[in-house]
């Protein structure tokens, strides 16, 4: 998923009241879900997503994120070293999901009771403080291994359809194995969360791989890992299992980007033979 900025077009067009030009560069494609690591010139600064500040590294790396649901297209503007405005559209393809559609009886009556909805709102409180602040590391940076070995038995984006309701999407990938296969760091990061069982994510620990990117591991049978660690990528942070709402044992792994969710199978290099434990 990496891409190099096409060449730069149209360049100078000046304005006559302030002297200034603006680069509008080649559009640049991306997929729903996709999370885009990509490079701008390099002292490129104040890039923006549709108005929104991204971080830009030193040499032009920065990432962002395209939710899964997304359609038409979105606006980079930044500033170049020389101080000049550059543009480009980014084009967001659309992508197909796995769509299950099953009789409106096999749905899952939602019947929570007071007590379910008071300890699931602390469980909620405390992922969403485990990603609440944006780091300023760059372990995101590294690229990507295979968080454990095992099939693939949920793909990013699968969702159910119960007669005319459809179900949330699956918001991570599923990688079915049996109990105690260890699970890695797919990156580098800080481990943000480590603590379970959650009623619905079992056992899970958060990593944090820098600027407001965050990997979550869940349904862990055992954590090897505590808050404020530094875990190198293949680095051991527990084992597969089925705590939570889980019907085998499986790791799921989800990847988030400032709150957008984005697809982690999509950042890696083929399923190696050997376990990547070590
Ligand atoms: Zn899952």
């Amino acid at each position: 998923m990496r891409w190099a900025l096409p060449p730069l077009i149209i360049a100078a067009v000046a304005s006559a009241a302030a002297a200034q030009t603006m680069t509008q560069a080649e559009p640049i494609t991306a997929t729903q879900g996709q999370l885009l690591i990509a490079s701008l010139p390099a002292g490129s600064h104040e890039l923006t997503l549709d108005g929104t500040p991204v971080h830009v590294e030193p040499d032009g790396r920065f990432m962002a994120g395209v939710d899964r649901d997304f359609t038409g297209s979105k606006q980079l503007a930044w500033v170049m070293p020389d101080g000049s405005n550059a543009q480009a559209e980014l084009k967001v393809q659309p992508r197909g999901w796995d769509i299950s559609r099953l009789p409106a009886r096999l749905a899952t009556p939602a019947n929570p009771t007071p007590e379910w909805l008071a300890q699931r709102a602390a469980e909620v409180a405390q992922i969403q403080a485990a990603r609440a602040e944006p780091s300023a590391h760059d372990f995101w940076r590294q690229g990507w291994a295979w968080p454990a070995s095992g099939r693939v038995s949920t793909h990013f984006g699968a969702q159910r359809i119960y007669g005319d309701t459809p179900a949330s999407y699956h918001s991570g990938m599923d990688i079915a194995a049996p109990t105690g296969t260890p699970v890695v760091a797919p990156a580098a990061g800080v481990v943000r969360l480590a603590t379970g069982p959650f009623s619905l994510e079992g056992n899970l620990v958060i990593l944090d791989h820098g600027r407001g990117l965050h990997s979550a591991m869940l349904h862990l049978s055992k954590i090897d890992v505590t808050v404020g660690q530094t875990v190198q990528q293949g680095e051991k942070i527990g084992e597969i299992g089925t705590t939570g709402r889980s019907t085998g044992p499986h790791l799921h792994w989800g990847l988030s980007w400032n709150g957008v969710r984005v697809d982690p199978e999509a950042l890696l290099p083929p399923l190696p033979a050997e376990a990547p434990a070590r």
